[in-house]
Parts: C-alpha cells; sequence; structure tokens
C-alpha cells in the first residue's frame, strides 16, 4: 500500500496561499515601488485613524496629544469603503490609534470590515497595536490581517512601565505595568507560533540607544518575522524629550547591524542618512545597509504613495508635519484628489528628490526640517 504523506496544516493565521509573500523583496508599504511602476507619486496606501482610546500613555507617542476618554461616532463604514473604492491605486492599508482594539464595538464594527475589504481586493493590512488586551481580540482580526505591528522598546518590565505610562494622568502600579507587559510578548509570540505576521517596531532614543541590540534579541525570541528600526524625532506630544546627535544614531545603526540576527528582516525607517550626504561616514552606512542580506531601508510613505484619513472628522493628513493642517476631508472629496492637490504643494516640492541609483525619494519632512534646514534636496545627486 502506498502511503500519503497528508501536508502539515498551515498555521490558522497564515496569509492564503494566493497571496505574494511580503518580504524584504516586497514591501508594498515602500514609495519606490509606485514612483518606479508609475514614474510619478501615486497614491497606493491609506491609514485610517480608528480611535482615539488607549489603555497606555507612551512618552513618545506620536498621537498622544490627541488620545480622549471618549469619543464620538465613526463615520458611516460605506461611505469609507466607497472612498476607497475609488482609490485607483489602492494597494495597502494601515489602521492605527489610540489602541485600535480598545473597544470591541470598533473590533467588530470597524477593524473587520474594513480588513475584509481589504482581503477580498488582494490589498495588504496592517494594525498598529500594543496588543496587551486580551488575545481574544486579536484571535477575531488575525485571520483577515497580514502585518501585526507593535512597539516594543524594552528590555524587562520596568521600561515597559517607565515608557508606556510616562503621560498617564493617574499613577499605574508597577506590577499592574508587569502584567500588560507579559500578556503583551505572550500575545505576540502566540500570534507569530500561529502564523500571524508579526513586526516589531523600536525607536533609537535617549533610552534605547545603547541596548537597541538586546531590544533585538527580545524581539527574535517572541518569534517577529521583522524588526522595524525608526530614530525618535521629538515632535508634538514627544517635544520634551532629548534629542540625539546624528553620531549616536549612527553608531546605534552600526552596532545593530553588528549583532543582529541575519536571518531576521531588519527594516529601517526615516533614517537621517542618505546616498547625497556630505559625511563620508552617513554615505558608507547607506552603502553598508543596501549591502546587508534581510535589511531593507523603507522610504518614508506620508504624502507620497500614503495619506492617514481620520474616521471621526473625516480629515485628510498629508503628512505628520506639525505644520501642514488637515489637506482635505472625505465626506466630499475623493482621496486621489486630495492626494493629486498635495504633490503640488510647495512643502511636498521642497522634498521631492529621486536618484533611482540608490532607490531613494526623499526625506521625510520632519527629518529634513528637523536636522537638514538649509539643504534643498531637489538640488542633490546620490555620490554612491
Ligand atoms: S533622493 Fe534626495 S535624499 Fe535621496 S539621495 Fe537623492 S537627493 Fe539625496
Amino acid at each position: 500500500m502506498h502511503g500519503f504523506t497528508v501536508p502539515p496544516a498551515a498555521p490558522r493565521f497564515a496569509p492564503p496561499a494566493d497571496l505574494t509573500p511580503i518580504t524584504p523583496e516586497y514591501d508594498p508599504w515602500d514609495p519606490i515601488r509606485s514612483l518606479r511602476q508609475y514614474g510619478r507619486h501615486a497614491l497606493t496606501s491609506v491609514e485610517f485613524t480608528v480611535t482615539h482610546l488607549c489603555n497606555m500613555r507612551c512618552e513618545h507617542c506620536a498621537v498622544g496629544d490627541s488620545l480622549s476618554m471618549t469619543e464620538s461616532p465613526h463615520l458611516p463604514i460605506d461611505l469609507i469603503l466607497k472612498r476607497l473604492d475609488e482609490v485607483e491605486h489602492l494597494e495597502t492599508i494601515s489602521l492605527t490609534g489610540g489602541e485600535p482594539t480598545f473597544r470591541e464595538e470598533t473590533v467588530r464594527n470597524i477593524l473587520l470590515p474594513l480588513l475584509k475589504y481589504a482581503r477580498s481586493r488582494g490589498i495588504r493590512s496592517q494594525l498598529n497595536s500594543n496588543v496587551t488586551l486580551d488575545y481574544g481580540r486579536y484571535e477575531l482580526i488575525a485571520p483577515y490581517l497580514d502585518v501585526m505591528h507593535i512597539s516594543f522598546n524594552y528590555t524587562r518590565a520596568e521600561d515597559f512601565h517607565e515608557v508606556g505610562f510616562a503621560r498617564s494622568s493617574r499613577p499605574v502600579g508597577k506590577s499592574s505595568a508587569a502584567r500588560l507587559y507579559e500578556r503583551m510578548i505572550e500575545n505576540a509570540r502566540r500570534l507569530a507560533e500561529e502564523g500571524l505576521f508579526v513586526s516589531a517596531e523600536s525607536m533609537i532614543n535617549f533610552r534605547t540607544y545603547n541596548k537597541i541590540s538586546d531590544i533585538h534579541r527580545l524581539i527574535v525570541e517572541m518569534g517577529c518575522k521583522r524588526h522595524e528600526v525608526h530614530p525618535m524625532y521629538p515632535s508634538s506630544f514627544a517635544s520634551g524629550l532629548p534629542m540625539l546627535s546624528r553620531d549616536q544614531m549612527r553608531e546605534a545603526v552600526a552596532g545593530l547591524l553588528d549583532n543582529r540576527d541575519p536571518d531576521v528582516w531588519m527594516l529601517f525607517g526615516t533614517l537621517p542618512f542618505f546616498a547625497c550626504g556630505d559625511d563620508p561616514r552617513d554615505r558608507e552606512l547607506v552603502r553598508r545597509l543596501a549591502g546587508e542580506r534581510n535589511v531593507t531601508v523603507r522610504n518614508d510613505p506620508d504624502g507620497r504613495n500614503r495619506v492617514n484619513v481620520n474616521l471621526f472628522s473625516g480629515d485628510v493628513y498629508v503628512t505628520d508635519f506639525a505644520s501642514i493642517p488637515p489637506f482635505g476631508n472625505v465626506k466630499s472629496e475623493k482621496l486621489d484628489d486630495v492626494f493629486a492637490k498635495w504633490q503640488s504643494h510647495p512643502v511636498q516640492r521642497r522634498v521631492d528628490c529621486h536618484c533611482p541609483s540608490a532607490g531613494c525619494c526623499g526625506p521625510n519632512l520632519l527629518v529634513s526640517d528637523m536636522y537638514f534646514k538649509d539643504v534643498d534636496f531637489t538640488r542633490r545627486r546620490a555620490l554612491i
């Protein structure tokens, strides 16, 4: 009798086999892909702010100023799906907050319809979560999700307590924080084990720059498929935090490259180092990043292939740059139209450069404002 080998069942949250795996070679969030494909920047990515509620108050939180205790009703989901239908080149959506899963109602009425819609069109999805709530919430959405994106800046529960509740209006005890920390690690580990692509993001800042390799090790131990690393730029809510010098940042990135697990994808973003840089040490690092296996540097999506939509007001933001107010509103405008208006705005033109040889399409506005105030990137060229 011939024996049949039954192929092992795919883990329950593994993506459908007909979708292209998300890998260093295929990162649909990188705006360089659409720039290459269409010869101009095109809207391929829509981020939704689905809540302003969160159980944490992180000191670095980019949306910290807008976190609240209560919130108004969401816009009708049909309007949102119609606006997505109209985006000609849509490839990805991202769902962010606050903590998007904070209220189960949001999970059922907003996250699930958006994720199911995305899956039905082959559009890839990411959820930004702190994964500190009940596993059941994440189990509900995981079958339809491509990337679970978590923040991880810690080497122990004490760091989590210090960083995660820095802005809390009422004191949070060390033991309560430790329980959440354990749950976060356990949830991330389980989701990864059950086949979900978990990507952990760390910031290089005054707290983490000299222990970023230890943080990396814990992220690998949790089973994350990707470690995403960005420098922290003190803005709005985090404006009181110390800023690192570019030398410190360069050292932290180089140290991480020396100590990383080469089998785990490392994605860097919003780095202040460019192939056109005046400093040869910057160019050396850019060269090294480009040559390492399983390492990518994602171009900044803000305003290049992505807009952010607030699901309460309908406001459309084209960048997290503080001086740019909402640029349109989904109640009355198509997203492609808002995006087109932004492409000719003088602020966008300022950083609208492209060096094909370096695979680079210019700096993030905050980075340019913070480190390169007097540099006109449109007059620069990659030197490597
Ligand atoms: S695209 Fe812009 S930032 Fe990048 S290397 Fe060229 S000039 Fe510099």
